[in-house]
């Protein structure tokens, strides 16, 4: 992992798997922003994480379940719906400044306007939800051939193994 502070999309991908079923509690920002908190620092990003309050547990929680909406979602037209809807909410004005484009709306603002841009220039078919059963973990393909399945080495593994165990199942039997 390099040094450089987590994109925006990046940061989006890390809400959601604030919640991770194989993890106990799942739910790893139910109550309070520490575990958000500390995900951000470890993530070349301090001083945002020096503003995360509990109060905005609730936008949060919010932004999180919109955001993996347009990660389930299968088709870009119905990511796009949902977006659009939430950037408005969300106050997300885009204006532009000397380096890039900035965009109002806060931390929610940023990264549904993050979620967006890549919606706009991709699609979703890049952005996926884990396929080792029972995880439900987020991740942004970015491989060459697009072709990505799982969100970790070691759900991959998993499933192999899974994959592997069940073939010798048949053959076995
Ligand atoms: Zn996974």
């Amino acid at each position: 992992m390099s040094d450089e502070p987590l994109s925006d999309l990046g940061l989006a991908v890390l809400l959601l798997n604030s919640v991770d079923l194989l993890e106990d509690p799942a739910d790893r920002m139910a109550s309070d922003p520490v575990w958000w908190r500390r995900a951000l620092g470890r993530h070349g990003h301090a001083d945002l994480a020096r503003t995360q309050r509990n109060a905005d547990l609730p936008m949060l929680h919010a932004l999180r379940a919109t955001i993996r909406t347009v990660f389930e979602c299968d088709d870009a037209e119905d990511a796009r719906r949902v977006l659009n809807l939430a950037l408005l909410y969300a106050d997300a004005v885009v204006q532009v400044e000397p380096d890039g484009l900035a965009v109002s709306g806060g931390l929610r603002g940023r990264l549904l306007f993050a979620v967006a841009e890549h919606v706009a220039t991709h699609g979703v078919a890049r952005l996926g939800i884990c396929a080792s059963d029972p995880c439900r973990c987020a991740y942004v393909d970015t491989t060459r051939a697009g072709t990505r399945r799982y969100c970790c080495t070691l759900c991959n593994d998993r499933a192999a193994a899974r994959a592997y165990r069940r073939r010798k199942g048949e053959t076995g039997s």
